[in-house]
């Protein structure tokens, strides 16, 4: 298992340093920003979407090595998606996090297991997850003000 959790800890490094699809989108169909002032990130999502497909997902934001991760393998995990399937994923990682077995839906989260250990840390799950919150938040239509995990 040490071997897996020294891989996953590379992947969440990498996309720590060299986060993916980063930085505003333009043209976007909207945006959410989320706040977890528990560990000061901040995290703002981009979407665009054609008809019911996902085309386009970025975001921007200052956050500790969890939350950029986070939300970098999360770009890369639905963009192209259809919206349900987003859905579903985010449904599926969301439980993956808060360990509530009832909310798995069978969604294979492929990279995103990487980030499973963060489970085991209470405290980083608000981390992980921020950015889901946010990409939830811009799917149903973007928000007004922030989400915050509080
Ligand atoms: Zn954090």
């Amino acid at each position: 298992m040490s071997d897996l959790r020294d891989l996953y800890q590379q992947v969440i490094l990498d996309h720590y340093r060299a986060p993916r699809n980063f930085g505003p989108l333009e043209p976007v169909s909207s945006c959410a920003e989320g706040y977890n002032p528990l560990c000061g990130d901040k995290v703002k999502v981009y979407l665009r979407t054609d008809g019911e497909r996902i085309e386009g997902l970025t975001f921007e934001g200052v956050g500790c090595a969890i939350s950029t991760a986070s939300a970098s393998l999360m770009t890369e995990a639905v963009r192209g998606l259809e919206r349900f399937e987003a859905e579903a994923l985010l449904a599926s990682f969301l439980a993956l996090m808060t360990g509530d077995g009832e909310g798995a839906n069978g969604v294979p989260l492929g990279k995103l297991e990487v980030l499973s250990g963060v489970k085991d840390y209470p405290v980083r799950i608000k981390c992980a997850t921020l950015a889901w919150h946010a990409l939830r938040a811009a799917l149903q239509g973007g928000d007004a003000e922030a989400v915050s995990t509080e």
